[in-house]
């Protein structure tokens, strides 16, 4: 039997394989459904990866590179090309439904897992868009694929639907692919992507960023000849009067990634209606016992630092949970107030051997300058504030509370954005 089996063989799951292996723990495997390691970073082929990890500004690949022959040096087991089909409770231990073409259908055992699936791109299907379905309409992933792996040509007259990290980087990579990117458009008043992506993809490209705009209607029957624009009201509703054709031969959707969880649903995993990942404690330990997750498959990250930060404390946890080592006494909720959307942990133990610092990760819910992020007790008793000179949705927030604040607490933790 595994002591560890690690599910997804990207930067999340790369990271809790070295963590364990120089920790000590070598009875672990690591199984990835694709032909390579590295996840969704093969095909980020731009720079701005690993300042935080490295110090130094690394393409996608380079990045993985480096866990990559990590993983070698240290000779940690990798099963490629394998899928993971379901995991079961088996109480103590679990078993794990893997198939491959090299060894067919597998159960294995494993005292615990490791969930770093990453997610997956929301489709045009998801979002509802009317209209005809001609050849030309790709997720802003896909045509990522496409493009810098597969050296296929994807479209000449682009329309982007979606101002995210990946529509916006997109929009940078087709236009020094030799296409004309006409516009992009956002159907939020402000841009979820990170502001230097939207400095270096779009102005420094003098591409248009239409913000409350949307795609309404789709034309072509054979390959898209157009698509019909609109600007939307304060609730999202596209208003009749500003409704414009644009003719185009491609759209590309960056419209939202989602947790990969089909797996975690089938050993009964409570995910988070917000952030659609597993609901995790601060040991990144799922509900379900001896289940921990890391990475995009838990919440999206914009940053891989922050996933390969996740991966190690997943993994350090892993092996006190296998040493036995008591968790705490007492769970407390972490609960997301005023503007703030969601929190990863959710939840903490009031431990006094704990010495690390508490740290939660979190996104707001709107834009605004010279605001303070509030942590307050269950009475709203002011425990700590942290000032901030800007928030903005498409940026992680991360704070550090000590134990010494935390460790007597009753009831429920809130985080929330006050004025400063
Ligand atoms: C277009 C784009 C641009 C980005 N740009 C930046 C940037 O500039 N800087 C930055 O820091 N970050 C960037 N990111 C974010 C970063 O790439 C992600 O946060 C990171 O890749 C997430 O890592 P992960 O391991 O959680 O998921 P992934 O990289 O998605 O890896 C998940 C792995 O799990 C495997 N898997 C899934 N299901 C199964 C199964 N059932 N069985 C077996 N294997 C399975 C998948 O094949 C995949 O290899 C970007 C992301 C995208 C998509």
């Amino acid at each position: 039997m595994l002591d560890c089996l690690i599910i997804g063989g990207g930067p999340a799951g790369l990271a809790a394989a070295q963590e364990m292996s120089e920790q000590g723990l070598s009875n672990i495997l690591v199984v990835e459904r694709d032909v390579e390691l590295g996840g969704i970073l093969n095909q980020c082929i731009h720079n701005g990866f690993g300042l935080h990890t490295f110090k130094e500004e690394l393409t996608g690949p380079e990045y993985a590179h480096r866990y990559i022959e990590k993983i070698k040096e240290l000779k940690i087991p990798v099963q490629l090309d394998s899928m993971v089909l379901e995991i079961e409770n088996a109480g103590s231990y679990k078993k794990v439904h893997v198939v491959s073409t090299a060894k067919g259908y597998e159960i294995l055992e494993t005292k615990t897992i490791v969930l770093a699936m990453g997610s997956r791109e929301r489709t045009r299907f998801m979002i509802q868009i009317p209209g005809t379905r001609p050849a030309g309409i790709y997720t802003a992933g896909t045509a990522q694929r496409y493009v810098n792996i597969e050296g296929l040509p994807v479209g000449k007259e682009v329309v982007i639907l979606g101002s995210g990290d990946i529509g916006l980087i997109m929009a940078r990579r087709m236009t020094l692919n030799g296409a004309n990117v006409k516009m992009v458009l956002e159907l939020e008043s402000h841009s979820n992507g990170l502001n230097r992506n939207i400095v270096q993809c779009l102005e420094d490209y003098n591409i248009p960023l239409k913000l409350s705009h949307t795609v309404v209607n789709i034309h072509g029957k054979h390959r898209l000849e157009g698509v019909s624009i609109a600007q939307v009201d304060e609730h999202r509703v596209p208003i009749e009067s500003t409704i414009e054709y644009v003719p185009c031969d491609t759209l590309l959707l960056s419209v939202g990634l989602i947790p990969e969880n089909e797996l975690s649903k089938s050993v009964d995993v409570s995910l988070d209606r917000k952030t659609r990942g597993p609901i995790v404690n601060e040991m990144m330990e799922t509900s379900v016992e001896g289940i921990f997750a890391a990475g995009n498959v838990v919440h999206i990250h914009d940053l891989v630092d922050n996933v390969s930060a996740e991966a190690s404390k997943a993994a350090k946890n892993v092996i006190k949970y296998l040493e036995g080592q008591k968790k705490g006494d007492q769970m407390v909720q972490i609960v997301a107030g005023d503007y703030v959307s969601y929190t990863v942990p959710q939840s903490f133990f009031v431990n006094d051997q704990q010495k690390e610092a508490l740290e939660i990760m979190f996104r707001v819910t709107k834009t605004d300058r010279n605001v303070k992020i509030v942590v307050s007790d269950d009475k709203g008793e002011v425990l700590k504030e942290f000032k901030r000179p800007v928030i903005a949705p498409g940026e992680m927030e991360k704070i550090k509370l000590p134990r010494q604040l935390i460790n007597g607490i009753e009831g429920r933790l809130s985080i929330s954005i006050g004025e400063a």
